[in-house]
């Protein structure tokens, strides 16, 4: 099993962990010659060198993908579901471990963590249904003597391309239902965050996966083209930011590919003056500055109507000094730092875009945020945004919570479906028939109502609208069986002699 990085002590250049790649079962040192850092980001320090794979080496890992599906795709349902089971436990036994490897290399803090292992763990319990899952239909004496029934089969070798925010959870959104439907499988994890992902096939090859149904690359662009343009992979599911899933889509789709592309977004909470504020508050805190804002679900947006923005941004103000941002491996510790200092630096370069751009730097987290090499921000709270600020339109993926205004909740409405993102979207009132209608009205693929965070279950399906998916199906859920699957249709009569006999004539179901 692959060490679990201690994280809070920054280690010497000497001793760098290096990740590799997991190619038909067993690790896989890179030979390309070209590798990328890992980072403590709440030390600062660098920990880990992590491969970067050569077309040729993305090569191997889809020929090993592609000589394991005959086998994978033939073993027996009720065989794949004793696996499934048995991934879940070891996922499970181990969900620490795998939480601890999350909070060294994305600095996000262990509850958290431990939230993502326990969300991506019910994708694989939705899994471990397979059989029931993957039931036909059947119709009997379709015409005389005639049988029609439809069934679904696996598409063959699938890759997935994940972000830096959710290195556990979203590879398993992808590996889990397109294994569990008989298709094997090439990750490229974020190079930013690595490791879990070869953790994670260790646990797969102890729960009895066969060598080279699930294999894991790292890289960056030339993995990620490598993958797009491989003629043996026959479907690609991507989740990051917006202008990447877009290329991604276009790229993969015109190499034939079948490909569901998850971007980036920009997510409002509407609260109604009817809200109960206090709720609300508490909602906007966890909900903008949980994981540091690098949610892809993370409310960015509050929009106040009427006469709710001042109490709103009061109760969030009073709520702020109390978040504790410190090292993710420290218990009291809420919001850790920010995945690089790269990012961290853009992210709080917003505050003083902001104010250039005229809203209330009411709270400035580069004031709050811990001291030292960490790639620490505090929470910031930007008031009185309007829709034409860059803080507004940017998907800033930080601590960065804006607010604006407005007096109607039809203005409200259209701020929403006029946004380019799509993704989720939650909306805070007493009333029940307005909230029905905002359901309605949205033009949004995830709604909550009095919800902060409204992340399907695991038995629905996960997907934005507009520039937050390229593609048609959502993932994981009944769509995402759909999406590692494809129909065929079987028409079948058994021989009677006695009514044999040769017919030109175009079948008839009469
Ligand atoms: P990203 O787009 O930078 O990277 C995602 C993946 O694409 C990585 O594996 C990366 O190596 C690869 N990549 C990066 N640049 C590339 C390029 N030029 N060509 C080809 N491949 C490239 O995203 P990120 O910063 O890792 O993750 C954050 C983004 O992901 C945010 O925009 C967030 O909203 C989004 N996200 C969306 C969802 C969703 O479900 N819609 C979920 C999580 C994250």
């Amino acid at each position: 099993m692959t060490e679990v990085a201690e994280a809070p002590n920054a280690p010497r250049a000497q001793e760098l962990k290096r990740i590799a790649h997991w190619i038909n079962g067993a690790s896989v040192a890179g030979e390309s010659g070209r590798s990328g850092p890992v980072y403590n980001p709440a030390a600062g320090v660098q920990t880990g060198e992590v491969d970067f794979a050569s077309i040729e080496e993305i090569d191997r890992a889809v020929q090993a993908a592609k000589d394991a599906f005959p086998a994978w795709r033939a073993v027996s349902l009720s065989r794949k579901t004793e696996i499934f089971f048995r991934i879940r436990a070891l996922v499970d036994e181990h969900r620490e471990d795998i939480a601890k490897i999350l909070t060294a290399e994305h600095g996000k803090v262990l509850s958290d963590a431990l939230g993502e292992v326990a969300r991506g763990i019910e994708v694989i319990e939705f899994c471990c249904g397979i059989p029931e899952l993957l039931k036909g239909g059947f119709t009997e004496q379709a015409s005389t003597g005639i049988d029609v029934y439809s069934i679904r089969q696996p598409l063959g070798v699938c890759a997935g391309i994940t972000p830096f925010n959710f290195p556990a959870m979203v590879p398993m959104w992808m590996w889990a239902p397109a294994l569990a439907c008989g298709n094997t499988f090439v990750l490229k994890p974020s190079e930013k965050d690595p490791s879990a992902s070869v953790y994670t096939a260790e646990l797969l090859k102890e729960a009895g996966v066969p060598d080279g149904v699930f294999n894991v690359v790292h890289g960056d662009k030339v993995a990620v083209d490598a993958i797009l343009e491989h003629p043996g992979i026959d479907a690609l599911s991507f989740v990051g930011s917006t202008p990447i899933a877009r290329y991604v889509y276009e790229t993969g789709t015109s190499h034939g590919k079948r490909v569901q592309a998850l971007g980036g977004a920009k997510n409002h909470m509407i609260v109604l003056p009817d809200a109960d504020i206090d709720m609300a508050a508490d909602a906007a805190v966890s909900a903008g500055y949980g994981s540091a804002g690098e949610r892809c679900m993370a409310v960015s947006m509050l929009v106040a109507v009427g006469d709710a923005g001042d109490e709103l941004v009061g109760a969030i103000k009073e709520r702020l000094p109390k978040v504790k941002v410190g090292d993710g491996m420290e218990a009291d510790s809420e919001m850790g730092p920010l995945v690089t200092r790269e990012h961290r630096d853009k992210v709080a370069s917003y505050i003083d875009k902001g104010r250039a751009e005229g809203a209330t730097v009411v709270a400035d987290g580069r004031e709050s945020a811990p001291g030292g090499e960490g790639f620490f921000l505090g929470v910031t709270l930007l008031d009185d945004v309007k829709p034409e600020m860059e803080v507004y339109k940017d998907e800033i993926f930080g601590p960065v919570l804006g607010v604006t205004r407005v007096s109607t909740y039809d203005e409200a409405v259209r701020l929403v479906n006029d946004n380019p993102y799509g993704n989720g979207v939650a909306i805070f009132t007493r009333d029940g028939g307005v909230a029905r209608q905002f359901q309605f009205d949205v033009n949004v693929g995830m709604v909550g109502i009095n919800v902060p965070i409204p992340v399907p279950v695991a038995y629905y399906s996960f997907g934005g609208w507009k520039n937050s998916l390229f593609g048609d199906l959502h993932i994981y859920g009944p769509e995402g069986i759909q999406f590692y699957t494809r129909g065929k249709v079987v028409t079948s009569r058994w021989p009677d002699p006695a009514t044999s006999k040769v017919d030109l004539g175009f079948p008839q179901t009469r």
